[in-house]
């Protein structure tokens, strides 16, 4: 089977003794993601508005777990998309195949969160009002107007 350009080959179409990720761009050296307890009160959800405050950082969760992922791709990712390191990469790499890797995955999540104001709505929304609360940070004072 032929595969165009601008045709991304399916994993059941590999030939024997092919390798998936020669027609991947790398897609799992670009991120790492690590679990996150399960934001509960207010002050958890304020903690992941600090996450979302810094570039390249988003929230995700995948069977109810809560994921904290960063965008950024290895220093050792080759032009080529090739590992710069392949024989000292570190064990998560080794351990790691394109049985069932991102390859096909369309970063599509139960929730995603890529900023501040879209953890505020969602907080907002989950905790009953109290007066006066808001997770959002109080507008500061105005300036003084110099005469
Ligand atoms: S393991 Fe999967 S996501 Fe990573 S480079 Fe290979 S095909 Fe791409
Ligand atoms: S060490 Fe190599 S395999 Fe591991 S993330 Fe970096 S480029 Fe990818």
């Amino acid at each position: 089977m032929s595969v165009s350009k601008n045709e991304k080959l399916r994993r059941k179409d590999l030939k024997p003794g092919e390798v998936l990720c020669d027609y991947c761009t790398a897609k799992c050296c670009r991120y790492f993601a690590l679990p996150i307890d399960e934001p509960a009160t207010p002050r958890d959800f304020d903690f992941l508005r600090w996450f979302l405050l810094h570039e390249h950082a988003s929230v995700f969760t995948e069977d109810e777990t809560w994921y904290l992922l960063v965008h950024t791709t290895c220093k050792h990712l080759q032009p080529d998309n090739r590992c710069g390191i392949y024989q000292r990469r570190p064990e998560v790499c080794r351990e790691y195949t394109t049985d069932n890797c991102e390859y096909h995955d369309d970063w599509t999540y139960e929730r995603y969160f890529e900023t501040p104001e879209q953890v505020e709505e969602y907080a907002e929304a989950i905790f009953p009002k109290v007066d006066g609360w808001s997770i959002r940070s109080p507008q500061p004072p105005l300036l003084p107007v110099l005469g």
